[in-house]
């Protein structure tokens, strides 16, 4: 009897344990406005801890150092979000469309995370999420502060678009958005910052280059490329703009810059290479490339019979420290056989059919229908290809799209999609005073 009542206890400790632990695996994602209020510095008078010290804080009130430049701080006022009306209540206004541009830029970064999709994809998540939305809208364009603009842009580089690694939070600022006029980008950026917290591929130091930035058009490692790639590619399922944007890049045409090896922000004219004229490594260290391929398969193959996203579900069964993109397309067609010779030709048409077939093989594992493809690829699928791409002169609208493309990337210099970095690391991403002349916050 005594040993049936403990039995009891037991069970009960368990299912209260089982009951605990499903309530501690709702991870959650939290977002809060946090408006800068006020730019302090150190003067010739006072040091910047003296300023930090005569500073009283109110209610709600933190101060933020700059991690580039280490004579700032910011006097920030930090609210949780409850709704998009309070939301715009405490970003002064009373109505969405008297906002300015870079602060509808973070409505629409809320409005992403409130809709389905991202519900969808919080299922995935593995840690609680905080997400910071920066309002700089003051100084944003105000020369008085600093007429020579870098003050201005020390602030879009301390508030600038990032997931951090380790904890897993985000952090976007509004002066990433003051330039443009379309406030939609919110929408992509959290999108594009929550993928990566879903991400457990491990940061590998250096993997960006020494300039810890990355381009769409830029040759960087297998592993940025594919963490770039994972985040880009749900920014395209969930939007049409960015498709376009994205397969404009991934053509053959398109010259992608790799940076110089000892300076870093340093990408010389002469290193760029022609993406047809590129290797398969290469490409493979493409994050646009990458994007572009799996948004294909996506695009050709649907859903799968539970209505999921196929490649998405397969990024998730592979999701590990050690993930790759080899390893996702193994999953897809382990899940798809169906849909094998389909992702196939993509992989070949995506990469520029520049795999030899060994390299093909180990890409997407060997077996019967690969050795089937294999044994035809350079008579059939490649063989039309490789006639496309290399053999005749480009086409007019080839040469449009290459003249186009470039420019856009040369433009593009200063405005660097979102850098991930640890945490604690400086970014010093995208402040690219003059062209690619290395940095001047360089830690
Ligand atoms: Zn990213």
């Amino acid at each position: 009897m005594k040993n049936i009542k403990f039995l009891f206890i037991i069970l009960f400790l368990f299912t209260l344990f089982c009951f605990s632990s499903t309530k501690a695996f709702a991870f959650e994602l939290e977002l809060y406005y946090d408006k800068v209020e006020e730019l302090l510095q150190g003067n010739a008078n006072s040091s910047l801890e003296d300023v930090i010290n005569s500073i009283s804080l109110g209610p709600d009130e933190v101060i933020v150092r700059s991690k580039v430049d280490h004579n700032m701080a910011y006097k920030i006022k930090e609210v949780k979000i409850t709704s998009e009306e309070q939301l715009i209540k405490d970003m002064g206004e009373d109505s969405y469309n008297d906002l300015t541009n870079s602060q509808k830029a973070l409505v629409n970064a809320y409005r992403a995370s409130q809709q389905q999709s991202v519900e969808d994809r919080k299922s995935h998540a593995y840690r609680d999420c905080k997400v910071n939305l920066y309002d700089t809208s003051d100084f944003e364009g105000n020369n008085d502060l600093d007429p020579t603009g870098l003050k201005q842009r020390i602030m879009e580089t301390d508030f600038w678009p990032a997931s951090y690694a380790k904890s897993g939070d985000i952090r976007i600022g509004s002066a990433h958005f003051a330039n443009q006029t379309n406030a939609e980008e919110g929408k992509s950026i959290f999108i594009h910052e929550y993928s990566h917290t879903l991400d457990k591929s491990a940061y590998i130091d250096g993997m960006y280059g020494l300039d810890k930035v990355h381009y769409l058009d830029e040759i960087t490692t297998e592993r940025a490329a594919f963490k770039e790639a994972w985040a880009e590619y749900n920014e395209m399922i969930e939007s049409k703009d960015r498709v376009k944007e994205y397969e404009k890049i991934a053509r053959k045409n398109q010259l992608l810059k790799i940076e110089s090896d000892t300076i870093g922000g340093y990408y010389r004219k002469e290193d760029k290479v022609k993406a047809k004229n590129a290797s398969a490594e290469q490409l493979l260290a493409n994050e646009c490339f990458m994007a572009t391929l799996l948004y294909r398969i996506h695009e050709k193959t649907g859903n799968n019979s539970k209505g999921e996203d196929k490649v998405s579900a397969a990024f998730y069964a592979t999701n590990g420290e050690d993930n790759n993109m080899s390893n996702v397309i193994k999953q897809f067609l382990k899940d798809n056989p169906e849909d094998a010779k389909v992702v196939y030709e993509i992989i070949d048409k995506t990469l520029l059919g520049k795999m030899t077939d060994k390299e093909f093989l180990d890409f997407v594992g060997e077996n019967e229908d690969s050795l089937a493809y294999v044994e035809n690829r350079n008579k059939g699928f490649l063989a039309k290809l490789k006639d496309k791409y290399f053999k005749k002169s480009d086409s007019k609208k080839d040469k449009e799209t290459a003249n186009n493309t470039l420019q856009e990337s040369e433009e593009d210099a200063t405005t660097a999609i979102p850098v991930d970095y640890e945490d604690g690391k400086i970014s010093s991403e995208k402040v690219q005073l003059n062209n690619n002349s290395g940095n001047p916050f360089e830690d």
